[in-house]
């Protein structure tokens, strides 16, 4: 069996947990929503941030882990994106306004910059170790975003990350038959399908509806990206509209074994 763990699990950090973050292996992680908690010292040897989008809850630490890990880090971290979520995260993130533009400063071994940006082609495939690899694909989010394809021993997981439609996910789906295991975000109650629709996000309603073109394929379904605010009518709302979709609700720590 192959592992992801669960380092941050929710749609926004809060007193109980923290938000979206994967770690896919040693050196590689999904986002960074949620890394020096879970991972303290370990962060210092993080190679690569696959990042999705560029929303807070995604991103946040990205900016701790070059500050408190300076002296310790001797390889540059680099962010992995579409090619506009690096032009956004340059443009209003690492300005030397809200935060230093690492990639203009050098480690603390001189040896290189201690950050990089390289873009991701959709669809393309790229090394995370022996016998892992990724791929990212489209989504439909307020911003440019996408998910990624994580492939480890011929076996896949799909994670969407934030996301209003799922024809980009049920499309992978029936063109990768390794992809066995999905990761979907349910972000907000029923109740506030307006604010959903809005902000490019699933009910429980809206995501069980859109994934019926992928009942009965045996698929495991993890759900991640609950609201805390909203967390038990959620979880409520998920059993009520799962039917026979073998569902398990995440938490931060968990590991997804597939
Ligand atoms: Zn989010
Ligand atoms: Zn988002």
């Amino acid at each position: 069996m192959s592992n992801i763990q669960i380092l941050g699990a929710y749609g926004a950090k809060s007193a109980k947990g923290g938000s979206s973050a994967f770690l896919l292996n040693t050196h590689h992680v999904l986002d960074a929503g949620n890394l020096l908690r879970p991972l303290r010292e370990k962060s210092a040897v993080l190679k690569s941030i696959w990042i999705t989008h560029s929303h807070l809850d995604h991103i946040s630490d990205i900016a701790y882990i070059l500050d408190n890990y300076y002296e310790q880090r001797t390889e540059k971290l680099m962010l992995r994106a579409l090619p506009e979520t690096l032009a956004i995260l340059k443009e209003h993130f690492f300005n030397h306004k809200i935060w230093p533009d690492f990639s203009e400063i050098p480690l603390a071994d001189g040896s290189d910059m201690s950050l990089g940006y390289e873009a991701v082609k959709p669809l393309e495939s790229y090394t995370l170790d022996d016998d892992e690899s990724i791929y990212a694909f489209k989504t439909d989010h307020t911003v440019p975003s996408c998910g990624y394809v994580i492939q480890k021993k011929k076996t896949s997981v799909l994670i969407s990350a934030d996301t209003y439609s799922l024809e980009g996910v049920i499309d992978m789906v029936r063109k990768d038959e390794s992809i066995r295991t999905l990761v979907l975000e349910c972000s907000f109650p029923i109740a506030l399908f307006e604010l959903a629709k809005a902000s490019k996000h699933l009910t429980a309603q809206l995501l069980f509806e859109r994934l019926k073109p992928l009942e009965g394929k045996g698929l495991k379904l993890y759900i991640n990206h609950l609201k805390p605010s909203y967390e038990n009518q959620i979880k409520e709302e998920i059993k009520a509209y799962q039917k026979n979709w073998d569902v398990h609700i995440l938490d931060d720590g968990d590991i997804i074994s597939f």
